[in-house]
């Protein structure tokens, strides 16, 4: 709930500033039930707690990689669970957080893809996801330092309203205060909601997923390329308007004898000429019903030479590989 959804809950009888009081205790102090909100009314606190509840997910598993990522299963209110993963790095932690249970869009490299869609997930259950991981690992008195990446199950860009409303949530100074520049949403190209998302006040940083150097294999590995040509994806990045502060970032899954020759390399400069970018690559995580290899570490280091000549671009390297939790990976895993 924003504060004016909170307004509304609370009715015209309330004050104005006990809508406040619930937000800051809510998003800033993070309570974890209303009965604690300690500048309410007892009385209010005890009817406001009656008919809401502070709707944070529940722990459904937690699941421990070696290399320090934890993948969450969290249960919503309609026990239907999303994943949510924390990637510790010094000094500079990253929550991967999803934006729908499962994904309509059919990437034929991507493990969520085979779930289909089942549903899209509300703001709540988007801002729940940051907040309860925060929660879980003390995170919450140096909100400053962690990154979030809209980057878990599901398009954001097809809930885009609650991705939106989640986003000025995180964002709000007098709630969590994350800064904006470290909000990331990344997308298979749904051109329209680009164009959309680039309107709004407050929005996350977009990042790409291009992961093919021509239509035609675009086509074959993201097939929603039929419906929104590369060639359009290009131009609606090249008219995105950026903050002072912004660059785009494509990633690109490097698929063994796909996606992965020099040719492609020096394609993907081609097309993202003169584009204020960098290039994330990431080379395949494999997992069960994937009909890909991961290509050798020469050829991902040759086609990130080509790429580096003409723009940045960084080698991303799976993380929570044996707890499933790497990019592509997220399936609600039980193993
Ligand atoms: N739906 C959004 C965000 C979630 S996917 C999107 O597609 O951008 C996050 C990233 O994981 C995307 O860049 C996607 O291309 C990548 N990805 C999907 N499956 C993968 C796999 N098996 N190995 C490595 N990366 C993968
Ligand atoms: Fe959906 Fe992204 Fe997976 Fe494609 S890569 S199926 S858009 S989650």
């Amino acid at each position: 709930m924003e504060l004016s959804d909170l307004r509304e809950a609370l009715g015209p009888s309330q004050p104005e500033f006990r809508a406040k009081q619930v937000y800051e205790a809510l998003y800033h102090q993070k309570v974890a039930d209303l009965v604690q909100i300690s500048t309410l009314p007892a009385a209010l606190r005890g009817s406001l707690a009656s008919v809401h509840e502070v709707g944070l997910p529940t722990l459904d598993k937690r699941f421990d990689s070696i290399d320090g990522t934890r993948r969450y299963l969290l249960r919503l209110a309609d026990t239907r669970t999303v994943e949510t993963v924390l990637m510790p790095e010094a000094g500079r932690d990253t929550v991967c957080i999803s934006s729908q249970v499962g994904c309509p869009v059919d990437c034929k490299f991507c493990m969520t893809a085979l779930m289909g869609l089942e549903r899209s997930l509300t703001a709540g259950e988007i801002v729940g996801q940051v907040l309860f991981v925060a929660r879980d690992n003390g995170l919450l008195e140096e909100r400053s330092r962690f990154n979030i990446v809209m980057m878990g199950m599901g398009e954001p860009l097809l809930n885009l309203p609650n991705v939106l409303k989640a986003t000025r949530i995180l964002t709000d100074p007098k709630g969590c205060a994350i800064s904006e520049r470290r909000i990331t949403l990344s997308t298979s190209g749904i051109i329209p909601k680009i164009e959309e998302m680039g309107q709004a006040a407050v929005r996350p940083k977009l990042a790409i997923s291009l992961n093919a150097s021509t239509e035609e294999s675009r086509r074959q590995l993201m097939p929603i390329t039929r419906k929104y040509h590369l060639k359009d994806l290009i131009d609606a990045c090249r008219a995105y308007p950026l903050r002072a502060w912004e660059a785009l970032t494509f990633e690109y899954v490097l698929l063994k004898d796909i996606n992965d020759t020099d040719a492609d390399a020096r394609r993907v400069v081609g097309l993202l000429a003169n584009l204020n970018c960098k290039v994330n690559l990431i080379a395949l995580n494999p997992g069960p019903g994937i009909p890909f290899e991961k290509p050798e570490p020469g050829r991902v280091g040759s086609f990130q030479q080509i790429i580096r000549r003409a723009m940045p671009c960084f080698l991303r390297k799976p993380r929570g590989l044996d707890i499933f939790a790497a990019c592509g990976q997220l399936k609600r895993n039980e193993g």
